[in-house]
This record gives C-alpha cells, sequence and structure tokens, in this order.
C-alpha cells in the first residue's frame, strides 16, 4: 500500500500545524484537545519547519520542570524531520520510523506539507494488506 492510499483513507482535511513562536503551553493544550501526539511546525502551513511531539514536552518538563512551558514551540521542536512521499510504500514509511524511533512522520510534495502519517495509521495499513495476502493464499490454496 502506498502513503497516498492510507492518506485518502484518513479524509481531507487540512494538517493541523502550530508556529515555532506558539507557547509550549498552547502546543500542550492543542495535542490534548486535537488527541494527537505530535505536531508539524510551520509558518506558512505548507513548509516543514519541524515536529514537536508529546515526548519533547515530557522530556522537557522531567528534566527543567514546568518552566518549559513559557518556552516557545521553536525551542524543543526537532528541526528537519524526516518526511516521505505520497509514492513511497507502506514498508518503506514503517522501516524509516523504526530506524529512527519515532511515530511521526510529515508528508511532503515538491518541498510542501500535504499530510501526516503516524505509525498507527501505518500499522493499520500494513495488517490491512497482510490480511488479504493471506486471503488470497487460502484462496489459492483452497482452490476457489
Ligand atoms: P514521536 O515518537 O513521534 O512522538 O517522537 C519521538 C521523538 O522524535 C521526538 O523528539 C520528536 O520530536 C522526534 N520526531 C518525531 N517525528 C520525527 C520525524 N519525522 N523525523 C525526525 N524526528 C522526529
Amino acid at each position: 500500500m502506498l502513503v497516498q492510499q492510507i492518506l485518502k483513507s484518513k479524509g481531507d482535511g487540512p494538517v493541523i500545524t502550530i508556529k515555532a513562536s506558539t507557547s509550549i503551553s498552547e502546543a500542550a493544550h492543542v495535542l490534548a484537545e486535537r488527541r494527537i501526539g505530535g505536531l508539524i511546525v510551520s509558518e506558512d502551513g505548507t513548509r516543514v519547519e519541524g515536529i514537536l511531539s508529546e515526548r519533547d514536552i515530557v522530556r522537557s518538563l522531567a528534566l527543567r520542570g514546568s518552566v518549559c512551558l513559557e518556552e516557545r514551540v521553536g525551542d524543543l521542536m526537532t528541526r528537519n524531520p524526516v518526511c516521505c512521499r505520497k509514492d513511497e510504500t507502506t514498508d518503506a514509511v514503517l522501516q524509516k520510523m523504526t530506524n529512527g524511533r519515532f511515530r511521526h512522520m510529515p508528508v511532503t510534495e515538491d518541498g510542501k506539507l500535504v499530510g501526516i502519517i503516524t505509525i498507527g495509521d501505518a500499522v493499520k495499513a500494513r495488517l490491512e494488506e497482510l490480511s488479504m495476502e493471506k486471503d488470497a493464499l487460502q484462496g489459492m490454496i483452497m482452490g476457489h
């Protein structure tokens, strides 16, 4: 399965982004409100500058305490995150996420943000694929 098929199944809603100048406290509210674990950081909603995950906030809270809530998204985000293209396979994306030990991946086209894939999306797509392969093999063995 390709990334573009996953994006299609998720619907065409805009990707939620946040500006680097936003406070960490505000970012935590957005994450909680939207029930998501990561935010793409972008000034104009298309050029990806970074990614802020709930893990970045938790790590900072543990290391430095609540003072980090007053800091900016740009202070804690991971710059230049690994991105993927719409024509990449689920397998390739899962490999990149596993190797890099992260669970979010922006999807870009000609340098512009067009979607986001989470490890949950990729695992779900892969399981569907494996289930279809199993049914096809079973059909071949049973002769129907
Ligand atoms: P996550 O597992 O996605 O919640 O993120 C774990 C760590 O990896 C955090 O420090 C994130 O900022 C960072 N991270 C998340 N996604 C990416 C990505 N696509 N490329 C590079 N780093 C990332």
